[in-house]
């Protein structure tokens, strides 16, 4: 089975948390032992300062400086912390030891006479510390003293403090895994809330949304990002069906047309010019609905075509040559101007440059004044640009960005009988974007209308 999020997280910090309590439990146990051991050792240290003067060997025979020394307290019984003397000679036979000692002898080492330093060793079953320095008679050493001093008790509170390190050790842990399961899971709570909500939208209720929590964290950010994303949705499904519904509209039009001018003409027989009339209003539908189909088709072309090849293209010679081309194909009159003398390289994806051009120029025509001339002109200012130019209607600011929507096309122009579809321009806008060309457009009612494209320059 999958552990859950919230058990991951808990169980993941759990482990790390071990792993750093682990270490300071163990410094707190081996600076704890490295501060007893020193303090035993320091106490040593004063014993050996007291009594190394207080001996000395006559004739293999322990004398002291004070008689009664032995006798003394201190060495005599096995006390709380009792110290252990014993004198040996120089080969390590025992001279003479402390009545609290018994029948037992200090170990005398040949190798740390030269060291000592104290080290850990046993008397009998007792645990001690002890040391081991040279004993000197007129300038001559003669022997050693031995002294040792119990580690037991020092033992039992480093057994204590172990005891109690390693019951406090799991407690901790399993305490901290318990309270970071239930704080993963109170701070994952809202993910969940989210996951449910979305888990609850679908397209018949896509304009709900996800509660927002009203802060700024991540979060809260998320229930944006998801909300901003169902809004996106919404708009586009929106305009898919607007789309949908606008393109059948647009059909069913000169279908009805159609329908209406046959019906009429079956109803009884007619003049052969009345016969001619209304097949031309027929050809007129059937020009109208094959305009439309062939828009629908290169705008589905476009959508389709993602990532179209963009090639090196020189901007001046192309356009010189696709202006001189519509000119002969369809008789318009184009101003050609250039006001750079030099080359220019962009890159873009010539088929669609040349559907982009197409369109514009005819709309420039279409809508144009009645002198019909149009200025195609190539410059180069902070980017290679070319603009469409005509001096006729304009556009009113208010539909500036309709325009580019798919059968918007301007009351005006329907009201005139100017022919068209109204999906030109969604075509050039889509196309646009997909060839790396940025579209903008500035027009002044009655003034007329300029189309600019900015391309890329190639490096
Ligand atoms: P269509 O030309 O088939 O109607 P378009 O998408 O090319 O469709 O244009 C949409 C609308 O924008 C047109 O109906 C027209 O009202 C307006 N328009 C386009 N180009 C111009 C222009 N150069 N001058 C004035 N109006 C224009």
């Amino acid at each position: 089975m999958k552990s859950s999020y919230k058990e991951r997280i808990a169980r993941r910090l759990t482990l790390v948390t071990a792993l750093i309590f682990f270490l300071v439990f163990l410094l707190i146990y081996l600076v704890a032992s490295y501060t007893v051991v020193l303090s035993i050792d320091h106490e040593l240290q004063l014993e050996i300062v007291e009594h190394q003067e207080e001996f000395f060997i006559d004739e293999r025979e322990v004398r002291f400086l004070h008689q009664g020394e032995w006798e003394e307290m201190e060495h005599a019984q096995i006390h709380l912390n009792p110290i252990f003397i014993e004198v040996v000679d120089l080969e390590g036979n025992s001279l003479d030891r402390s009545p609290n000692l018994e029948e037992n002898h200090l170990v005398f080492s040949f190798s740390k006479s030269r060291s000592q330093k104290a080290w850990q060793t046993k008397i009998g079953s007792l645990e001690v510390r002890q040391r081991q320095v040279p004993l000197f008679t007129s300038g001559k050493q003669v022997g050693y003293l031995l002294l040792a001093k119990s580690f037991a008790d020092a033992r039992e509170l480093l057994n204590n403090l172990r005891s109690v390190l390693l019951l406090i050790y799991p407690l901790i842990l399993v305490t901290l895994y318990f309270s970071m399961r239930y704080l993963a899971g109170k701070s994952i709570e809202p993910l969940e809330v989210i996951s449910q909500k979305t888990n609850q939208i679908t397209q018949q209720n896509l304009n709900e949304r996800i509660p927002d929590s009203g802060t700024n964290d991540e979060i809260g950010q998320l229930t944006k990002a998801i909300n901003n994303l169902l809004g996106r949705l919404e708009q586009a499904i929106q305009r898919e069906k607007q789309f949908t519904s606008d393109a059948s509209h647009e059909l069913r039009t000169p279908l009805s047309v159609l329908r209406g001018t046959l019906e009429v003409l079956i109803r009884k027989p007619r003049t052969t010019e009345e016969y001619g009339l209304k097949i031309k209003a027929v050809l007129a539908s059937i020009d109208q609905m094959s305009a439309i189909i062939d828009q629908l088709l290169a705008l589905a072309r476009v959508e389709n075509g993602q990532n179209l090849v963009k090639e090196e293209l020189e901007l001046i010679a192309f356009s010189e040559e696709f202006v001189d081309k519509i000119a002969t194909e369809k008789g318009y009159k184009i101003q050609f101007q250039s006001e750079v003398g030099i080359p220019i390289y962009v890159r873009t994806h010539e088929k669609s440059l040349e559907m982009i051009l197409h369109n514009l120029v005819e709309n420039g025509f279409k809508y144009g004044s009645e002198d019909g001339v149009v200025f195609f002109r190539v410059g180069r200012s902070e980017k290679a640009t070319i603009e469409i130019i005509d001096s006729g209607r304009g556009i009113d600011s208010v539909h500036l960005e309709q325009i580019f929507d798919p059968f918007f096309r301007v009351q005006e122009a329907v009201d005139l009988g100017i022919p068209g579809t109204g999906l030109g321009l969604a075509i050039v806008k889509k196309l646009a974007q997909e060839s790396g060309i940025s579209l903008s457009v500035t027009s002044e009612k009655g003034k007329g209308s300029s189309f600019r494209l900015d391309f890329n320059e190639a490096s």
